[in-house]
């Protein structure tokens, strides 16, 4: 019997989130416990963007390491998570049969988008995971057509795991201490990301780069807010799950469609 599992978006903040003393990990190591297993894992991570969407196909996908500047221990982890081409080959499927277009990818492994939150969610690497990429260049509209076409996976008992971070500047980020105080401009737009995605406004949130205070300002480029669509497509109604800040700049708000 399939049960439906909820679609996530989560805020993955900087990698060395994993290591260090702060909410948003406390929240991360209680929240696959809470939720349970899902049959797999289609992780949609802010670090892989594409021209078209792709899926990983490789049966044991390496951890990539893609980041710079962080301590040396972030670079010793390691996420052993089979992949699942069965699972890849069904999400191709189904962004084909909604006119998406979708290709395989036989070598990508892990970046940290995907792995830093699912090594705190899912410690045991024993869940299977594919990612599919995302497309900054095309928009809103583009990735809630992936998380419609997506939808009958969550039904099935797949997690759909968008990555991203609710406000994301990075020069504001560097220079600030972990618990700096939030800065007023992502405060707001934090609020009213919450404020959309609770009374379900999906048309508010489609047009946030317009209309949502400071869009500019928290997301000088769009990668790190568009996974959260494809979370918003899959469906549900939207409820936030945590909220908190690091380094001032980021909002570590996750969200979930039950
Ligand atoms: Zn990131």
């Amino acid at each position: 019997m399939n049960t439906r599992f909820p679609p996530l978006f989560v805020s993955h903040g900087a990698p060395s989130m994993i290591i260090e003393d702060c909410p948003t990990r406390d929240f991360l190591l209680q929240l696959g416990m809470k939720l349970g297993t899902p049959r797999g894992i289609v992780a949609v991570s802010a670090h892989w963007t594409t021209t078209e969407p792709r899926v990983t196909m490789h049966p044991q996908p390496a951890t990539l390491h893609d980041f710079g500047g962080f301590p040396d221990e972030l670079y010793t982890l390691s996420y052993p998570a089979p992949g699942n081409p069965l699972l890849a080959e069904r999400v191709l499927s189904l962004l084909h049969a909604q006119g998406i277009a979708g290709e395989k990818d036989m070598s990508r492994g892990y970046d940290h988008g995907a792995w830093a939150p699912l090594m705190l969610m899912y410690p045991e690497a024993n869940i299977p995971v594919i990612q599919l990429s995302v497309q900054p260049h095309r928009g809103a509209e583009h990735h809630l057509a992936m998380g419609k076409a997506l939808q009958p996976l969550s039904e099935e008992g797949v997690l759909i795991l968008a990555s991203g971070s609710t406000t994301h500047n990075i020069r504001d980020f560097f220079g600030r201490e972990l618990n700096s105080p939030p800065l007023p401009y992502a405060e707001e737009f934090a609020l009213w990301v919450k404020d959309a995605v609770t009374h379900g406004r999906i048309d508010d949130l489609l047009n946030y780069a317009g209309i949502a205070p400071h869009a500019k300002l928290n997301h000088p480029t769009p990668e790190h807010f568009i996974p959260l669509f494809v979370a918003l497509g899959a469906g549900g109604s939207g409820l936030r799950i945590h909220d908190a800040f690091t380094y001032g700049a980021l909002s570590m708000a996750a969200f979930i469609w039950e």
